[in-house]
């Protein structure tokens, strides 16, 4: 099978529990949902290294181009799959071939498809009104506040974290109650931690 990719790119872990990390985000084209609040441009293949890739063999290849160097043998390259919605595309084949090249593979999903075995880390960010059939993973990342999808609702799942992201909007008032409904939650709810976009706060991708 073909992988049709938006992007990838090295950079940081901008949110959710492995915020600062070094990663090598690999950004899938499309998406099975059309969120309001939607900040990603998942269509198309024109990001750099963007394409259609035609194996698993060649997208792995690519990927682990972008590790450095020089970095330290013990650590393993972290590989985060996103979109758009990396579970349309992300396969046994493409797993097992990063897993050939001694990647850790994370994952982020709206939750919307279950995920299959063989990830690293799940994270499962569930949006009002789609369908949540991933209801197990490492990290429930939700986005706060929308209207149907209430953080009570998932407080009962199995994930070993929950984080707690406003909703970030042009409207900077509207962007600024939900910083602070957040953080509120948060201290009322000790469940949950507060997750930023550390990349748009410090200006990286
Ligand atoms: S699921 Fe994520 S990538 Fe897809 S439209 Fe919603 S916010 Fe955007």
């Amino acid at each position: 099978m073909s992988y049709t990719v938006k992007e990838i790119f090295y950079s940081l872990q901008g949110e959710g529990f492995h915020t600062g990390r070094p990663a090598v985000f690999c950004r899938f084209a499309g998406c099975n949902l059309s969120c309001d609040f939607c900040d990603t441009d998942f269509e198309g293949t024109d990001g750099s290294d963007g394409g259609v890739y035609e194996t698993a063999e060649h997208l792995a290849a690519k990927v682990a181009t972008l590790w450095p160097d020089g970095a330290a043998p013990r650590v393993k390259p972290f590989v985060v799959c996103t979109g758009g919605e990396p579970l349309l595309q992300l396969d046994a084949p493409l797993l097992d071939a990063l897993h050939d090249r001694g990647c850790l593979i994370a994952v982020e999903t709206n939750g919307t498809i279950e995920a299959p075995p063989g990830i690293d880390w799940l994270t499962v960010s569930p949006k009002e009104d789609a369908t949540f059939l991933q209801k197990s993973g490492d990290e429930l990342k939700l986005l706060y506040p929308q209207r149907n999808a209430s953080p009570q609702q998932f407080e009962d799942l199995d994930f070993q974290h929950f984080c707690l992201q406003p909703v970030d909007t042009p409207d900077l008032l509207a962007s600024r109650k939900n910083r602070e409904a957040t953080v509120a939650y948060c201290l009322q709810q000790p469940l949950w931690r507060l997750s930023l976009q550390g990349h748009k706060i410090v200006g990286i991708r």
